[in-house]
């Protein structure tokens, strides 16, 4: 495969964009090489400006679950603009999809769409913050809720390729708020709730992690912090940016059976366009702006034609029965040829799955929190990542990362990929 266009672009981008890129994960710093340049994308497939086409399982880190330029959303984005972008006025759209998402997530009375899942999880907090009257949060090393200061801390992804514990410009007195634990060990929780009685407003979980590959919550585990979470009078926060609408339409809290206070979204509910949203009761939601003394806003927040794409979107997701299904067998299908053709290549290696969210670690040890993510071998990822796309497979440029599985991918595409894996790991 020829990267020469791209590799020329990257040059240009590097000039004028820190990095030549308007976010890190993209700069393939954590696998070398240069990015390739996305030129269009269709279903399953992307291609790049050099015409090279890639069987893709990013999908924009998420959000297209039916693949690319899905034309429902499409369609819903045309019809909109020519009718005017942003209006800085509330639109009936927005009531239809907010009416929509309550319907399909357990457990929420009313949600406000901001422009990211960033966005989303600053406020969530804010809000907890604001109903508790409590300073301090709970976050599990290896999750990531974006780059808003209190969260940049053992933030995965991004921040573990790039080997950043936690980003300069953070103030110690914003770090101090922000208590770490660890990923499925409920007793660093119940240690940490002791330690800080009735200072804690919140622990936000992502409740299947997704930034440091994917790490599935052990049996129990989202649970007990629910009932520590109710004996303690804090709130609990599930951030189902990846999650949500993608494990099931009520995403993980539906998927576990455990009850979230604030639920976050962002990826799948904005349809690829720029989407967040952050939900719960009533009696929760009522203490923000203009209802409540909790200050939150957006001038694009709602904006026609992000509402447009969710609403295709989550109509789509909620009217065919069968998805979620498709995308869970589709998805234990290209596990199951992996795991075969990397054991019969005799390679040292654990998968992890929840529906349609899977990663690959080069280590034989489970892997169940940050600490056991990092002990991937790094060097056996990027052989991996810059083999698969030779072969015209196009993974995430990071050992930290989930693989997200689109309806789009026939069962050709998952063959094409599981014997494009055969081929790399003979070189592995
Ligand atoms: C992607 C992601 C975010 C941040 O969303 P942005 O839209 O990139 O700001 C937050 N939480 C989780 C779990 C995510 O995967």
């Amino acid at each position: 495969m020829i990267y020469q266009r791209s590799s020329q672009l990257f040059a240009e981008a590097e000039q004028v964009i820190p990095g030549g890129v308007n976010s890190p994960v993209r700069a393939f710093k954590g696998v070398g090489g240069t990015p390739l340049f996305a030129k269009s994308a269709q279903g399953a497939y992307l291609y790049d400006e050099d015409d090279n086409r890639l069987i893709d399982y990013i999908n924009s880190w998420g959000p297209m679950i039916l693949g690319h330029a899905f034309q429902p959303v499409v369609d819903a984005v045309i019809e909109k603009a020519k009718k005017g972008t942003s209006f800085g006025m509330p639109t009936e759209l927005e009531t239809q999809i907010a009416r929509l998402a309550i319907s399909m997530v357990p457990n929420i009375d009313k949600i406000r769409f901001v422009n990211s899942g960033t966005e989303a999880c600053m406020s969530a907090i804010r809000l907890a913050r604001g109903y508790t009257k409590r300073d301090k949060i709970i976050k599990f090393a290896g999750c990531y809720h974006g780059h808003s200061d209190s969260f940049l801390i053992a933030a995965g992804s991004g921040l573990s390729t790039f080997g950043v514990p936690n980003s300069p410009g953070v103030t110690q007195g914003t770090a101090k708020d922000t208590l770490l634990a660890h990923y499925n060990d409920i007793d660093n929780v119940k240690a940490l709730f002791e330690a800080n009685a009735n200072e804690i407003a919140a622990i936000i979980i992502e409740p299947v992690a997704g930034n440091m590959g994917c790490v599935p919550p052990a049996a129990g585990f989202l649970q007990a912090l629910r009932e520590i979470c109710d004996a303690n009078n804090a709130l609990l926060i599930f951030d189902e940016v990846m999650t949500g609408f993608r494990l099931a339409k009520g995403g993980a809290q539906e998927l576990y059976g455990v009850t979230a206070d604030i639920v976050c979204f962002g990826k799948v509910i904005g349809g690829g366009l720029p989407v967040g949203a952050f939900a719960a009761r009533n009696e929760i939601m009522n203490h923000l702006a203009p209802l409540g003394p909790v200050y939150q806003a957006g001038t694009l927040s709602g904006n026609p034609l992000a509402m447009a794409a969710g609403l295709a979107m989550l109509e789509t997701l909620n009217n065919d029965t069968a998805v979620y299904q498709r995308l869970e067998e589709k998805t234990a299908y290209l596990q199951q040829g992996i795991d075969r053709v990397l054991r019969e290549n005799n390679i040292v290696f654990t998968i992890n799955r929840v529906g349609s969210m899977i990663s690959v670690h080069f280590d034989a040890h489970p892997v169940v929190d940050f600490q056991t993510a990092k002990n991937g071998d790094n060097d056996t990822f990027k052989k991996f990542f810059h083999g698969l796309l030779q072969e015209g497979v196009y993974i995430a440029p990071s050992a930290y990362e989930t693989w997200f599985i689109t309806d789009a991918l026939t069962y050709d595409d998952l063959d094409f990929t599981i014997n494009a894996v055969a081929k790399v790991a003979q070189t592995l």
